[in-house]
């Protein structure tokens, strides 16, 4: 099997940035799995699929086509990378993300990433579950203000809508719903090097990470 190196932690950690430029460093494949769950999400309000039906939702990861090519995602040959990066799909997704039979459903489509020369695999679950024998299990850290502070600062850098208050908000709720939920809940995988990136700028991240990379 190609080696994998996974990264996981909640969002505003720099996880995306790190695993893009650690792939590119590497000449490796990019599995962004929280874009495949995004995509579901979407997917859901267009077919009409309640986000608390975990076997519905099960039935439609059968049925829809969902292609990760670098930073694009194609859901059934549309482009949707512009509709999934907002913070309500960010929302949705850690909704459809706690059924068991939703998790199910796309570990296949995750595993078949593991291609040759490698992959670097972004998410939650990545270490503990998706790839539990990975190379190398990274875990990305940051103090809640300090998250919300960078995804405001992303969604204004792309000009979206942002307002502080509410991502601290959506953050939290977000960030509860990954920590508690029964599946696959958000943790430090077995063996992961956790760094924290609060005091960090991304290359100072990208740094320590190429440490433990080349060690
Ligand atoms: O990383 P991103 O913000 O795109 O993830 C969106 C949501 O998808 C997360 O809040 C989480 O609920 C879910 N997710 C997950 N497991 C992953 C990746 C994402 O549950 N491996």
């Amino acid at each position: 099997a190609a080696p994998v190196i996974t990264i996981d932690g909640p969002s505003g950690t720099g996880k995306g940035t790190i695993a893009s430029l650690l792939a590119e460093h590497l000449g490796w494949h990019l599995l962004d799995s929280g874009a495949l769950y995004r995509t579901l999400a979407l997917a859901a309000r267009r077919h009409g699929v309640d986000l608390d039906d975990g076997a519905g939702l099960g039935r439609l990861a059968a049925r829809i086509s969902v292609r990760l090519e670098g930073e694009r995602v194609r859901l059934d040959g549309e482009e949707v990378s512009a509709l999934i990066r907002t913070a309500e799909a960010g929302v949705d997704a850690s909704r459809v993300a706690v059924h068991p039979e939703v998790r199910q459903a796309l570990l296949g489509w995750q595993r078949e990433a593991a291609l040759a020369p490698g992959l670097v695999a972004d998410g939650r679950d990545m270490g503990a579950r998706v790839f539990p024998d990975a190379r190398l299990k990274l875990y990305l850290d940051a103090s809640p203000e300090e998250r919300a502070r960078r995804r405001y600062k992303q969604l204004k850098d792309k000009e979206m809508d942002a307002n502080l208050p509410n991502l601290v908000q959506e953050l939290r709720a977000r960030d509860e719903r990954d920590r508690e939920r029964a599946e696959s809940p958000l943790q430090v995988p077995p063996g992961a090097v956790i760094v924290d990136s609060t005091e960090l700028s991304i290359e100072q991240v990208f740094a320590r990470v190429l440490q433990f990379v080349d060690a």
